[in-house]
């Protein structure tokens, strides 16, 4: 039966990768907001849910309780590319504990793909050619529907 399986969240129950874990670091050290007491939860983070699209985007649990998205608030947002394309990524916390790692892709692909390379990360300035396309793009939050 076909599904609607682009906006489709799967549970799940994991520690955070390796991978994940360096690129949130890297995004509360990014911050536009304080948010160092966030650093302590990096050891207490597992992944309670994940998007079904294809993208790398998680939701978690502090201590294993899964953090409420409801009034989530973003308190990172970069650039950056995995494979040459460009992708968001987007941090967010609920009422001070982090609550999900968003990346999707700025062209839209419905082409599975990773988390990008902390190298590649950048912010909106000094965007490289290959985001000429404008920005945002037709993105609505899983987050926030
Ligand atoms: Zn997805």
């Amino acid at each position: 039966m076909p599904e609607d399986t682009n906006k489709g969240l799967a549970p799940l129950n994991r520690p955070l990768t390796q991978n994940e874990r360096n690129l949130i670091r890297w995004l509360l050290e990014h911050s536009n907001s304080n948010v160092d007491h966030l650093l302590s939860q990096l050891d207490r983070l597992s992944v309670v849910e994940k998007c079904t699209c294809g993208c790398p985007t998680v939701y978690f649990a502090v201590d294993g309780e899964p953090t409420s998205r409801k009034g989530e608030r973003l308190i990172a947002d970069y650039l950056a590319e995995v494979d040459g394309d460009g992708v968001g990524v987007m941090l967010f916390e609920t009422k001070g504990k982090l609550s999900s790692l968003e990346v999707y892709s700025l062209a839209g692909s419905e082409k599975p793909f990773g988390l990008p390379a902390i190298a590649s990360l950048h912010g909106y300035d000094g965007i490289p050619k290959i985001h000429n396309q404008p920005y945002p793009p037709n993105f609505v939050s899983f987050a926030t529907q």
